[in-house]
């Protein structure tokens, strides 16, 4: 190999030596942005190596909600709230399991992060602090988006880091690292990878590059399922991946290598009312396209759900998301049904959104009789075939849902919001089954987010920020508003500068 004298831990040999930076950043989403954006704020030189073709990672598809206390928009809406409240809401919802220390870390610099965003032009929804129904709610507005989702962001950040780009900070995408380098001592001294982009047009090449600070912000490991049921707890196999392709897991695999320590709670809380994709067995439809609108605080439910025995399971006014999750947790496959008829479809909003709000009321009806997602009968019991659901089960729900309906009380799961009766032909039908969309487990580090070793001792210059850590970090068995996104953009800034400080004062 060539360069330091170093010795690769994998990836041999090497050519293309893209020299000597001061940090080496492991991936270009929200955290390895963020974190990038303030080491050259501090002066020094950085690399970012981005697998894909795109900056931005998972913010290309996620909703892109951000929570904060004690900013300047929360002053100015008359929101009075502080991180100790917002620390404390995080324990609450998180029944104590998030790690106290590093929430603490991120929380009392997630009101900064929001000014900050706010400083650089971040394109606010107005509705923006708002309260979020789609996990259990704060008890205050906190929570922030913009009116384009996960790419709000992206844009803020691209422009903030073209600032420092070609002299400070160089970024190479469509290469993947594959190995660390390591010194005689044993510190990280780089990285090794390989490029897309080789001398020849089209060629592969083998690249190493040099630094004393690596901080891999790789993202989590969902859409790799022999990583990810590694993780998950038995029986939780069935799970859709709902998460770009890029989340394979490779800053896990990376330290591993090294002796890192990962965290393996065996914990999995559903995301709900992802569609399967008929084309691509075991995942969501993409989240930007379609999905189904649960939470009674966006839309009046009119359906029942059934499990495959035909049951109904949960109170489908729940306002608990906490609730209807784990309760389908319990559904053999993870599999639910949602079930309606004509007169609902014509009464009701449309059941399929998504974030740009163009799911109109034809596009439903047109997606409803296309037969791509949603299943048409005559009858209940052809309706429950279609869906692989027991016939005479779904029957008789269908008879006492309708019977509680005409009563206006339901004995059986105790809803309220009671519509209409579900009995005007023909019916219709559609299967959502529990998503997996972020990492839970990830890589032990220190406060100052060193990586650790399975031995509890630092692995040196070898750091590690947003959903590589997991997220249970941050939530614990549960999920919070804007603890993934939040934390990825503040501990990625926070360790950034704090790396960019550090290394100036060595070369002084
Ligand atoms: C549908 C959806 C909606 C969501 N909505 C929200 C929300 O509203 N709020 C919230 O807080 N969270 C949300 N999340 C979760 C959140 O988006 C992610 O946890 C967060 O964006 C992760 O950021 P990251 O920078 O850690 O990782 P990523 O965004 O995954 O970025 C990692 C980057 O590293 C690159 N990479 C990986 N391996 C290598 C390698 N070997 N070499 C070089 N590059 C590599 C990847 O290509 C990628 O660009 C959502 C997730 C999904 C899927």
């Amino acid at each position: 190999m060539s360069g330091t004298g170093g010795r690769s831990v994998a990836g041999d040999p090497v050519v293309g030596d893209l020299g000597r930076y001061d940090v080496i950043v492991v991936g270009a989403g929200v955290a390895g942005l963020c974190v990038a954006i303030e080491a050259a704020g501090a002066g020094r030189r950085v690399l970012v190596v981005e697998k894909t073709e795109r900056l931005g990672g998972m913010l290309h598809i996620a909703g892109g909600e951000f929570s904060g206390a004690g900013t300047r928009r929360q002053a100015a809406h008359g929101i009075d709230d502080d991180p100790e409240r917002h620390w404390d809401e995080v324990m609450r919802l998180s029944h104590g399991r998030a790690d106290p220390d590093l929430t603490w870390r991120t929380v009392r610099a997630q009101g900064e992060t929001v000014d900050w965003l706010d400083g650089l032009g971040f394109d606010f929804h107005p509705d923006s602090p708002g309260l979020i129904h789609g996990h259990e709610v704060y008890s205050v507005p906190r929570t922030y988006w913009g009116v384009d989702q996960g790419d709000s962001l992206l844009r803020v950040l691209e422009r903030e880091l073209a600032r420092w780009a070609p002299e400070q900070v160089r970024v190479l995408t469509g290469t993947r690292v594959t190995g660390t380098v390591l010194d005689d001592d044993d510190r990280i001294a780089g990285i090794t990878g390989i490029t897309a982009h080789g001398p020849g047009s089209g060629e592969t090449a083998e690249i190493v590059a040099h630094a004393p600070a690596v901080v891999l912000a790789t993202g989590g490991y969902d859409a790799e399922p022999g990583l990810r049921n590694r993780f998950l707890p038995p029986g939780c196999e069935d799970a859709m991946i709902a998460c770009l392709d890029h989340a394979t897991g490779d800053g896990l695999r990376l330290a591993e290598a090294l002796g890192a320590a990962v965290s393996n709670n065996g914990i999995f809380l559903p995301v709900m009312g992802l569609i399967p994709d008929p084309g691509r067995p075991g995942f969501a439809v993409d989240y930007r396209e379609a999905f189904i609108e649960l939470p009674p605080a966006y839309r009046t439910p009119h359906e029942i759900w059934v499990n495959r025995a035909g049951e109904r399971f949960v109170p489908e006014d729940g306002t608990s998301p906490e609730r209807r999750e784990r309760a389908l947790l319990e559904q053999p496959g993870l599999a639910m049904h949602i079930v309606w008829d004509q007169a609902i479809a014509r009464a009701a909003e449309p059941l399929i959104r998504n974030g740009a709000g163009d799911w109109t009321r034809e596009r439903f009806l047109e997606e409803q009789e296309s037969g791509r997602w949603i299943v048409t009968a005559p009858t209940p019991e052809e309706l429950a075939v279609r869906l692989g659901v027991d016939p005479a089960g779904l029957a008789a729900t269908l008879r006492r849902y309708n019977e509680a309906v005409r009563a206006g009380h339901d004995p059986d799961q105790g809803r309220t919001t009671l519509p209409m009766t579900i009995d005007s032909p023909p019916y219709y039908g559609i299967t959502s089954t529990a998503s997996s969309l972020l990492s839970r487990d990830g890589l032990q580090v220190t406060g100052d987010l060193a990586v650790l070793r399975r031995d509890g001792r630092p692995i040196p210059g070898l750091y590690a920020v947003g959903e590589v850590l997991g997220n249970d970090v941050f939530a614990g068995d549960n999920y919070v508003g804007g603890m993934s996104v939040t934390p990825a953009m503040t501990l990625g800034r926070a360790l950034g500068g704090a790396l960019g400080r550090a290394l100036a004062a060595d070369a002084s």
